[in-house]
């Protein structure tokens, strides 16, 4: 596989178009496994959003006039296009993420999955009806698209997030504004090309990229009717309360610290095997991510030396590298903010077990790399527990039960999700019951649900009340009307002053 070469700036697309815009910013945009500048992003100003939006409100009343069943054909086309370009569209993530590129392939993958759901949408749209609530009078319900909506996404999965929104948006009638990372840009324009080739009209589906500049001008705008968001915890709760002051209907996803509980009686090897590839795949740069390891009883004695094994004999390389397990961190920036975490670590007196700072790798000296990390002997008070690291670095807590383990979980800001390892039936029930988490896995270590099940977490993970694609996805991008009909020949005639009741 080639890697992505691409050097163009990268743009905005709005109608339909790849455009410059109107600001004269720019920002680099780095490969992370060789610390180089790859390309430059061309930041957007509010003037692009009035464009793009602008494109997308003019675009909406014939797409939301098209059938349903025609809108999803256009979807069928998206998708076989992206499942003819999932490598391509892969190694544009790994050039600009970092991750491996087998993992952007699982990324693009679960894209598509919620691309698949959303050419279900004819069935997805069907409404409620009720014949005869009085006489001669009928009731049904229908659920109309918002208008125009946007989408502002994270770096971590440049292709996934959006596609948690926009197939969804689009296939239910919306027009869509997309502000991607702009660490990663390059995926969403990709996309808006194929999307584009499937015979999307123009306008439907536009592509400004930037910074706050941007996301500000999307939280303001009056023809902006709702905003989905997923990043960290701070933004997303700014986001939530910005588009409310705005009358606008918000989803924004947040941060996360996902626990995976090790009972006694789980398969160990297998407990092993979920920790390390959950802690450390795509470096720890996933809101799934398993970043404590909550350990019952004696387990700590069993696995964490296992576990040291294993991290320190992680295969951290360029990702496009075929045996690689671990990419780079996405910038230097970032990598510092996380190796700064394992200093603060090792000053709160958690047991530093192996330190993956400061890892060079052969021919890739500039690249923005550093390897697994393990602490031992974590206690909630400390900031590697309590606050999100974002990184490859596996905090050990050690609790003596089931009921201390769940209360650890349950006491923490974050609720995305959570996994527990067991054999005892009963314990994984009362887990799923108890647990105060939006997404359970039992000998699941990333619980990420399937595209018509739908993905959120609780407490800070999640502000807004829907959660991402499935059904929640299509409610939060249509309206509910509800419509009463009668013909004057099947009724009596007559005002009447009473409230209406079934005759
Ligand atoms: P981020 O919050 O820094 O950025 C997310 C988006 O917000 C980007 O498009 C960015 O341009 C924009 N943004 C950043 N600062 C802003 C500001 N001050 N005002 C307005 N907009 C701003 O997140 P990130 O670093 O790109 O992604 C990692 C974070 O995302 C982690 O916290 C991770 O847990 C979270 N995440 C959550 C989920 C989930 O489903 N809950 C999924 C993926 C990532």
């Amino acid at each position: 596989m080639q890697a992505y070469t691409d050097s163009a700036d990268v743009v905005h697309f709005i109608g339909g178009n790849a455009e410059r815009g109107t600001g004269d910013r720019t920002q680099a945009v780095y490969n992370p496994a060789t610390g180089a500048v790859a390309r430059r992003l061309v930041l957007g100003e509010a003037a692009d959003v009035d464009a793009a939006v602008a494109a997308a409100k003019a675009a909406f009343p014939a797409w939301r006039d098209t059938p349903p069943i025609r809108r999803a054909r256009v979807m069928l086309r998206f998708l076989e296009l992206m499942n003819r370009h999932k490598d391509e569209l892969a190694a544009i993530i790994t050039a600009e993420h970092g991750k491996v590129f087998a993992d952007a392939q699982g990324e693009v993958a679960r894209g598509i999955d919620v691309i698949e759901f959303a050419c279900g949408i004819p069935q997805l749209l069907k409404g409620d009806y009720t014949e005869q609530v009085s006489t001669g009078m009928d009731n049904w319900t229908v659920r109309q698209p918002l208008g125009v909506v946007a989408g502002i996404t994270p770096f971590n999965f440049p292709c996934m997030v959006p596609c948690w929104m926009f197939p969804v948006a689009l296939a239910a009638g919306c027009t869509f504004v997309l502000k991607p990372s702009e660490r990663d840009p390059s995926a969403a324009l990709f996309m808006a090309r194929l999307l584009k080739e499937a015979g999307l009209p123009d306008g439907v589906f536009n592509v400004v990229q930037g910074d706050k500049t941007v996301v500000d001008a999307l939280l303001a705008h009056r023809d902006v009717k709702a905003v989905s968001f997923v990043g960290s915890t701070p933004i997303a709760n700014y986001i939530y309360e910005t588009g409310a002051k705005h009358g606008k209907r918000v989803q924004a996803l947040g941060g996360a610290k996902n626990h995976m509980v090790v009972m006694p009686d789980a398969d160990l090897d297998q407990a092993v095997d979920a920790l390390i590839g959950a802690g450390y795949g795509s470096a720890g740069e996933r809101c799934m991510a398993i970043s404590v390891a909550v350990l019952v009883g004696d387990v700590a004695d069993k696995i964490v030396p296992r576990l040291a094994e294993r991290a320190k004999n992680l295969i951290v390389k360029n990702g496009m590298e075929a045996d690689a397990e671990m990419g780079p961190i996405v910038t230097r920036q970032a990598l510092e903010r996380i190796e700064g975490y394992i200093a603060n670590g090792v000053e709160e007196g958690a047991t530093l077990v192996v330190d993956g700072r400061g890892l060079k790798v052969p021919g890739h000296e500039e690249g923005f790399f550093t390897g697994g990390t393990l602490f031992d002997n974590v206690t909630p008070d400390m900031r590697i527990y309590r606050e999100e690291i974002f990184g490859p670095v596996l905090a050990c807590v050690r609790v003596k039960d089931f009921s201390e383990a769940v209360q650890l979980i349950n006491d923490h800001e974050f609720g995305n999700g959570v996994a527990c390892f067991t054999r005892d039936g009963n314990v994984a029930r009362e887990f799923g019951r108890q647990i105060e988490v939006g997404m359970v896995g039992i000998n699941v270590p990333i619980p990420v649900p399937m595209a018509w099940h739908g993905f959120g977490g609780w407490k800070r993970s999640l502000f807004g009340d829907m959660h991402a694609y499935g059904e929640e996805g299509v409610r939060f991008y249509t309206k509910q009307k509800s419509i009463m009909q009668r013909w004057p020949e099947s009724t009596e005639k007559g005002a009447e002053f009473t409230m209406p009741v079934a005759k």
